[in-house]
């Protein structure tokens, strides 16, 4: 399942840092430098013809006192955290913006170092290692991310759970075994899992885990805090209009020159014939799909998620997915898996109690599906009526 970002209607995925450049002339925009001088002489000869003429005008050309340069949108990816990053931005130079990228990707894959559950010498690997022995000293990167997820495991009652990694690993082996964990190896990981055992130490900034053999797994939040991290630093180099594609997490900036958003596809399981994606229109925000179409196991005819639920110790069952909307990625990415877990209904309270964030689901219903979307969804996917409105921060 996934959450897809489309632009006027393109989708490529261009490999590496020499990515295709494609020419965009924004309508909005001054004209370019280039014509500038004709333009001005223009101007100059109605106001010059029209105060000879007596004529009162009335016009609002553009500011050529400081023109904008004419933008042309980038676009960028590579593989990162198991999965493709993409980058798609306006800028008024190719250098800007290559090397912008390259800076994102380089974070992105700093990230990585520090997050991977699957490269035994990152930080959260050593963090897994050591944490129990003694508090242990992190970097401010995986210090925000595990109190960002402590968060919203209050807020979801564990629902999401960062402290999950050992209920992960018995799901990896059930996807390569195709059976399920036994009870007793259910049980063991399950007593594991509590992200009331997470200690942090703001002033030290340590984390210490309660108990030993406690695994943390980032997967559910991770990919929407590199997506952050990058629109972030393309931002500070003054690439506004800017969006980050991780996965299925997107982080979006301001929107494309005379557009009112970007335009974001939401893959939803129910798609297909006469269902295909909703769009969104939206900037300054963040959406994330969380759903099972990509990644489950099928064991005795039932279909497991890679999406578990630590109550039960298992995937969640049933084909569905779970698009959040939020002010940032690391949110929407976290609270899509969140949302995933908890009942429909908690999880749209859940959804409208929390400022900027929205929420729309589909869920298996025997041989259809039932949708349902949390007060302030833009309109547009199925099962709702108007069309979208281009929404920002503080979506509500
Ligand atoms: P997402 O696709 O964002 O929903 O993230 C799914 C990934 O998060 C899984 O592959 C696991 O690594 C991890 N995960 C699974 N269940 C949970 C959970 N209940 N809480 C936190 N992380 C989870
Ligand atoms: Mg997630």
């Amino acid at each position: 399942m996934r959450t897809r970002a489309t632009d006027r209607g393109t989708n490529s995925e261009t490999p590496g840092l020499d990515a295709s450049e494609m020419f965009f002339h924004s309508p909005n925009q001054c004209v370019p430098q280039s014509r500038q001088h004709l333009t001005t002489r223009l101007l100059s000869y109605a106001v010059v013809t029209g105060l000879a003429l007596g004529v009162s005008l009335f016009f609002r050309p553009c500011d050529l006192s400081a023109p904008e340069p004419l933008l042309k949108r980038y676009e960028f990816s590579l593989p990162r955290m198991g999965t493709i990053f993409r980058i798609e931005l306006y800028s008024a130079e190719a250098a800007t913006a290559a090397k912008a990228a390259e800076a994102a990707f380089a974070r992105a894959e700093d990230l990585e170092q520090i997050m991977s559950d699957y490269r035994e010498d990152s930080e959260l690997m050593r963090l897994a290692r050591q944490g129990a022995d003694r508090p242990f000293p992190v970097s401010d990167d995986l210090y925000n991310v595990l109190a960002k997820s402590i968060q919203i495991s209050g807020f979801s009652r564990g629902a999401f759970d960062v402290t999950v990694g050992p209920l992960v690993g018995l799901w990896r082996a059930a996807r390569k075994t195709g059976r399920l964990p036994a009870a007793a190896e259910l049980a063991k990981a399950k007593a594991l899992v509590d992200y009331r055992n997470i200690e942090l130490d703001p002033a030290r900034h340590t984390v210490f885990l309660k108990r030993s053999g406690m695994k943390l797994d980032l997967g559910a939040i991770g990919k929407g805090y590199a997506a952050d991290q990058m629109l972030a630093l393309l931002q500070s180099r003054g690439l506004r209009q800017a969006m980050v594609v991780a996965g299925g997490e997107v982080a979006l900036g301001a929107p494309p020159p005379g557009e009112a958003g970007w335009r974001v596809a939401i893959e939803t399981p129910d798609m297909g014939g006469a269902n295909p994606p909703c769009t969104l229109l939206l900037h300054d925000s963040a959406v994330s799909t969380s759903g099972d179409s990509k990644q489950f196991v099928e064991i005795d005819g039932r279909r497991y998620s890679h999406v578990i639920d630590p109550s039960t110790g298992l995937g969640l069952e049933g084909a569905a997915s779970t698009t959040v909307i939020a002010s940032d990625a690391t949110t929407s990415d976290a609270l899509g898996t969140a949302l995933s877990v908890m009942p429909v209904q908690e999880g749209i309270q859940l959804a409208q109690s929390l400022p900027g964030v929205a929420v729309y689901m589909v869920r298996q219903a025997g041989n259809g599906w039932k949708r349902y979307a949390s007060r302030g969804f833009p309109k547009g996917c199925p099962g709702q009526q108007r069309k979208n409105k281009a929404k920002g921060k503080g979506q509500k």
